[in-house]
């Protein structure tokens, strides 16, 4: 596990206002991480991830059990930033019964005839399920921040800071909705330089087999690179709470990013400090009966009891 000290610093303070440039996006080059030397913490990334993902598959199991929370983990990033990467590192240890996965993309007309967190709704985990959004609401005060001809019919062509402040507000109080119902809200910020997006981006070029994953569209994105930004740290300013915290992960080295990730998902789901089921004083006698007729030996093919 990592100290939690040390996860700290990647935690978005309620209220406070984010400056992105106040946060790493690659953690090995800090002083702390240059200490130990990127060999090290590579190893001891891959240690942690695997160690995590154990503890993962049983915190799951334990949340299916008790039957009395879900969790949500919310993705959102800049394109190449690895959320597909990362949601498959973190949780390929996971029971598949026990969590879910939904990616969002461009709404339909019909989910654009919808108030705004009506899609995101009817995709929320069950009890005892972990559910992961790759995007998320977050997107409609973000890329349509950037881009508010996107917003859809019946909003402002201009929308003001007014309108955006409702969305805070309208998200603020959908997860305090969900903390209330017993689902833990996580929020992770995948952090990456432009530098690191451009050599993913010519990575992707460069090999046929990632050419499917190259879209036109991601270079156009990036040319808004600063607008999506300061989009980022107003959702981020304004939406960081106890309750649904951000954390701002430093993305540019994958193995730093997916071991951060899943510790802090180990570390929030154990503060939950969630019990298996105490079984009744009548149910262990009905268990107990249970164990006694299974001891005994079982009669033959015609139903004749065996020999004693
Ligand atoms: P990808 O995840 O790379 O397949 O891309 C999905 C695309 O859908 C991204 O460009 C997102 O910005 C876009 N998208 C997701 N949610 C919304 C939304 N609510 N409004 C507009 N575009 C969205
Ligand atoms: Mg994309």
């Amino acid at each position: 596990m990592i100290k939690p000290k040390l996860l700290q610093q990647f935690v978005v303070e309620p209220g406070s206002a984010v400056n992105l440039k106040h946060f790493v996006t690659d953690w090995t080059a800090t002083d702390e991480a240059q200490e130990l030397g990127k060999e090290v913490i590579k190893e001891r990334a891959a240690e942690i991830l695997a160690e995590n993902r154990e503890h993962l598959d049983a915190a799951q199991e334990l949340l299916y059990a008790s039957d009395t929370h879900s969790v949500l983990l919310i993705f959102q990033a800049m394109d190449a930033a690895g959320k597909d990467g990362t949601i498959r590192h973190v949780m390929s240890g996971v029971n598949p019964q026990g969590c879910q996965v939904f990616s969002f993309k461009k709404p339909s007309a019909e989910e654009l005839d919808h108030n705004f967190l009506w899609r995101y709704m009817k995709s929320l985990p069950e009890r005892g399920r972990i559910g992961i959004f790759n995007r998320s609401y977050y997107e409609d005060v973000l890329v349509v921040k950037v881009h508010p001809e996107w917003l859809g019919p019946g909003q402002p062509a201009n929308p003001d800071d007014k309108f955006w402040q409702k969305r805070y507000e309208d998200i603020n109080n959908f997860e305090k909705h969900l903390a209330r119902n017993g689902t833990l809200v996580l929020k992770f910020f995948l952090h990456l330089s432009k530098d690191e997006q451009k050599r993913r981006f010519l990575e992707r070029l460069n090999n046929p087999d990632k050419h499917w994953k190259f879209s036109e569209a991601d270079l156009a994105e990036r040319e808004h690179w600063k607008d999506y930004q300061k989009a980022f740290e107003q959702a981020l300013s304004a939406t960081s709470t106890k309750r649904a915290p951000w954390h701002v992960i430093p993305a540019d080295r994958k193995f730093v990013a997916r071991a951060l990730v899943a510790d802090i998902v180990v570390n929030a789901i154990q503060k939950l400090d969630l019990k298996f089921p105490k079984v009744s004083a009548d149910k262990r006698v009905m268990l107990e009966a249970a164990r006694a007729r299974l001891e005994k030996k079982d009669p033959d093919e015609n139903g004749e009891p065996p020999p004693a």
